[in-house]
C-alpha cells in the first residue's frame, strides 16, 4: 500500500534503513521461543528434537503431563509417543526495537523441521512490525498472508515484501488480524525510545500485546501513574476489559486508593466492588467506600444487595405490565368454581400472579406475559394447595403444581374440577 498521509510516509522512509534482525536474536528464538518435541517410544526412550539427545524418559502419563528436560540441550521438551519420525512446527518471537525516533515491535516467524537422530532445520522470517510514534499514533508493516482456502490467518506468504499494509481493510470481517497474532516470547534487550522509557515502563507487559500497552504508556499519563503507584495488576485488569472503556470508572476511586497507600490484593474483586458502589449512588471520592479494610466482606455484602436490588427492579419491570395484563385477561375476572371443598379462581393482577410464585415458591411468577395461558388458584379454606396453568386455545389444564411444584393430595381432584367448569371459560372466551 502506498502511504496515504505525512505520517506514513515518514515511516516508510523511517524502515529503509531499519537494520535486519540480528543472528543472535534470531538464535535466541530458536532456542527459547520454540517448544520442541520429545519423540517417546513406546518403551519410554525420548528422543531430543533439538540436539538429538536420547535419555530413557519415565511414564508415558508422567512425559506427557509434565513434559521433560533435555539434559544435553535444557529445552523443555513436550513428550509425544509417536512412531512419526519427523516434526515441524512454527513459534513466534517478538523483538521490541526502537529506530529514528519511532517505536518499532518486530514479529517474527520462526519454523523448524526435524528428522529423528538428524538435527534440525530451522527457518525464520520477519512478518510483521508495529510502528509507533511517541505521540502513540501507529502503523502496521507486514508481509502478505494467504486467505483463500486456508482458516488460518496467519499463514504468511514469505516471499511478499514486508510493507505498508492497511489495517482497516485486511479482511471483510473488519477485524484487524495485526492486533491477533500472537507476538510470542519477547527478546530481553530491548530498545526503548526516550519517551516510552520515560513512563516507567519495566520490560513487564501485563499479559497485553505490546504494541496496545505502548500506545497507552504513550497516551495516557494514568496507566504510568498505575505503574509508579506499584498498581501492575489494575493495568491489567484494566486493560482486559479495554482500556478506554473502563479506566473513566474507576480512576477517581483509585487516585484515593494511592493518595490513601490502600493495597488492592485482589484487583478483580475491587473493580466489581466500585462498580457496584456506582450502581448505588456511594461517593467514589470517599475513602471509607472505596477503600475498605475487608473488602471481600464489603463485596459480599453488596452483591447480596445488588441481588435484591436486581429483584426489586424485576418484580417493577413486571408491575409495569399490569394494564396490558388486565386488558389480555379481563374477561376472565371474577371466575371462580367450587366442589364444597376446593375453590379455584382466576388470578387477577400480575402482582397477584408474583405473590402467588412467591408464597407457593414456584416460577409463575412470569406466566402473566404467557397471552394463551390463564392462571388459576386453588384453595382449601383460603389455604393456597395448587396453581393451575391453563391452555386457553386448548381449553384444558396444562400443568398444575403445588408448594416448590411438588403434587399435593388434592392434584387429581383440582383437575377435575377445573376440567369440569371449562364450559365457563370457554363462554367468557366467546364473548
Ligand atoms: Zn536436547
Amino acid at each position: 500500500m502506498k502511504p496515504k498521509n505525512k505520517f506514513q510516509q515518514q515511516i516508510v522512509e523511517a524502515s529503509k534503513t531499519l537494520p535486519s534482525i540480528t543472528k543472535e536474536q534470531i538464535q535466541w528464538g530458536y532456542d527459547n521461543a520454540i517448544s520442541y518435541v520429545g519423540q517417546r517410544t513406546k518403551k519410554g526412550k525420548i528422543t531430543c528434537c533439538k540436539c538429538s539427545h536420547s535419555l530413557q524418559g519415565m511414564g508415558e502419563l508422567i512425559n506427557t503431563l509434565l513434559g521433560c528436560e533435555c539434559p544435553n540441550c535444557k529445552s523443555k521438551l513436550i513428550v509425544k509417543t509417536s512412531q512419526k519420525r519427523s516434526f515441524n512446527d512454527s513459534y513466534y518471537m517478538t523483538v521490541i526495537d526502537a529506530h529514528k525516533g519511532y517505536q518499532v515491535v518486530r514479529t517474527i516467524m520462526l519454523s523448524y523441521t526435524t528428522k529423528t537422530s538428524k538435527l534440525p532445520e530451522y527457518t525464520h522470517s520477519e512478518v510483521m512490525q508495529r510502528w509507533i510514534a511517541p505521540n502513540g499514533k501507529h502503523c502496521t508493516f507486514a508481509r502478505l498472508r494467504q486467505t483463500m482456502g486456508t482458516c488460518y490467518y496467519d499463514a504468511w506468504i514469505f516471499h511478499t515484501p514486508l510493507e505498508l499494509r492497511d489495517e482497516n481493510r485486511n479482511n471483510k470481517f473488519c477485524i484487524n488480524v495485526y492486533d491477533r497474532i500472537n507476538t510470542g516470547e519477547i527478546y530481553p534487550r530491548q530498545k526503548l525510545i526516550p519517551e516510552l522509557k520515560r513512563t516507567g515502563y519495566k520490560n513487564r507487559f501485563y499479559r497485553q500485546k505490546p504494541l496496545d500497552l505502548f500506545r497507552i504508556l504513550l497516551t495516557d499519563s494514568r496507566a504510568e501513574t498505575l505503574i509508579k503507584a506499584g498498581y501492575t495488576k489494575l493495568i491489567q485488569r484494566i486493560m482486559d476489559s479495554g482500556w478506554t472503556l473502563s479506566i473513566d470508572n474507576y480512576w477517581q476511586s483509585i487516585r484515593i486508593c494511592i493518595r490513601n497507600g490502600y493495597k488492592i490484593k485482589d484487583t478483580i474483586m475491587w473493580c466489581d466492588y466500585v462498580d457496584m458502589l456506582r450502581f448505588f449512588g456511594k461517593d467514589l471520592h470517599n475513602a471509607k467506600y472505596v477503600c475498605p479494610k475487608d473488602l471481600k466482606a464489603e463485596h459480599d455484602r453488596y452483591v447480596i444487595k445488588k441481588a435484591k436490588a436486581n429483584a426489586r427492579l424485576e418484580v417493577e419491570k413486571q408491575l409495569e405490565k399490569e394494564e396490558e395484563y388486565r386488558q389480555a385477561k379481563e374477561k376472565f375476572f371474577g371466575l371462580m368454581f367450587s366442589d364444597g371443598i376446593i375453590s379455584v379462581r382466576v388470578l387477577e393482577s400480575v402482582a397477584e400472579i408474583i405473590a402467588e410464585g412467591k408464597a407457593m415458591k414456584h416460577c409463575v411468577a412470569s406466566y402473566h406475559s404467557k397471552a394463551d395461558s390463564l392462571i388459576l388458584t386453588a384453595c382449601i379454606d383460603g389455604k393456597k394447595i395448587e396453581t393451575i396453568e391453563l391452555s386457553l386455545s386448548q381449553l384444558r389444564v396444562i400443568q398444575s403444581r403445588g408448594k416448590c411444584n411438588k403434587c399435593t393430595e388434592y392434584h387429581s381432584q383440582i383437575i377435575n374440577l377445573v376440567e369440569s367448569n371449562i364450559s365457563q371459560i370457554q363462554e367468557r372466551l366467546a364473548a
